[in-house]
C-alpha cells in the first residue's frame, strides 16, 4: 500500500512548457530581439533539453546551465550574446507571469492530501521554484518541498533520494511513490532508488528508452484510478 507519493512538479503539476514559451516569446520582444517563430522555439528547446540532460548526468553545473543554453541558442540564430545572463534572468522571472496546471493536477494534489503524505521533489532554481509553488498556491498541499538546488543534488542522483528519505515519515520504500513526466530523472532515479514509480506521460508515445517505469498513466483521473487499486 503506498503512503507517500512524490510529486515532480514542472510538466507534471504545472504545464512548463505553456510557461517557458511565454516567457521566451516575452524576453525576446523585450530585448529587441523580434518575434520567435515556433521553429526557434522548437530549436531553442531541443537545445535545452540537451543542457539538463547534461545537469541529470551531473556533466554541468546549474548556473552555468541557464546561461550556456542561451549561448548556444543566440550563436546559432545570429543573436549577440553580450546580455545573455541579463536575458535569462528576465527569462527566469517571466517564468512567474504564467501559472498553468496539467489537467485535473490541482484537483488531484488536493483530493490526495489528507489520505496521502505529498512531497514536492523538482529540479530547479530554488527562489523560482518556491514563488511558482506560492503562485500557484499548492504549498497546503504537500507536507514537504525538496528542490535540488537546497539539496545540492539533482534527481536521478541517489544522493538527491537519501536527503528526501532522511527527512519524511515513511521509511518503508515499498510505500513509496514517485510520479512524474521525466523518465531520466524521475523514473530513473525512483527505480535506483527502490520506490514505485509512476510515468506521467499526457502524450502517450511510446517509451523507446531503456528506463522502463513500473507504471504509466495518461492522466491525473487515471493515477487517482491506479492508488485506488494499489
Ligand atoms: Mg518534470
Amino acid at each position: 500500500m503506498i503512503k507517500t507519493i512524490l510529486w515532480d512538479i514542472d510538466g507534471t503539476i504545472l504545464n512548463f512548457q505553456s510557461a517557458a514559451e511565454n516567457s521566451l516569446k516575452n524576453t525576446f520582444r523585450k530585448f529587441g530581439y523580434g518575434e520567435i517563430t515556433d521553429e526557434l522555439l522548437h530549436m531553442y528547446e531541443g537545445i535545452n533539453d540537451v543542457y539538463w540532460c547534461k545537469l541529470e548526468k551531473g556533466e554541468i553545473k546549474k548556473e552555468k546551465l541557464l546561461v550556456e543554453r542561451f549561448v548556444e541558442f543566440f550563436t546559432k540564430i545570429g543573436v549577440e550574446t553580450t546580455h545573455v545572463k541579463e536575458f535569462n534572468q528576465a527569462y527566469l522571472n517571466g517564468l512567474l507571469d504564467t501559472v498553468v496546471f496539467m489537467p485535473e493536477a490541482h484537483e488531484t494534489v488536493k483530493k490526495l492530501h489528507p489520505q496521502y503524505k505529498q512531497y514536492i521533489v523538482t529540479n530547479g532554481v530554488k527562489q523560482l521554484q518556491r514563488q511558482k509553488i506560492a503562485k500557484a498556491k499548492i504549498e497546503e498541499f504537500f507536507d514537504g518541498i525538496f528542490i535540488s538546488d537546497e539539496i545540492g543534488h539533482e534527481k536521478p542522483q541517489l544522493e538527491f533520494f537519501d536527503y528526501v528519505f532522511d527527512r519524511i515519515e515513511t521509511q518503508n520504500r515499498d510505500e513509496i511513490m514517485i510520479i512524474g513526466d521525466s523518465l531520466t530523472s524521475d523514473i530513473a532515479g525512483g527505480i535506483h532508488a527502490g520506490i514505485h514509480t509512476c510515468w506521467y506521460h499526457p502524450s502517450n508515445e511510446e517509451n523507446h528508452s531503456d528506463i522502463k517505469p513500473e507504471f504509466t498513466v495518461t492522466s491525473h483521473l487515471a493515477f487517482q484510478e491506479l492508488l485506488k487499486q494499489l
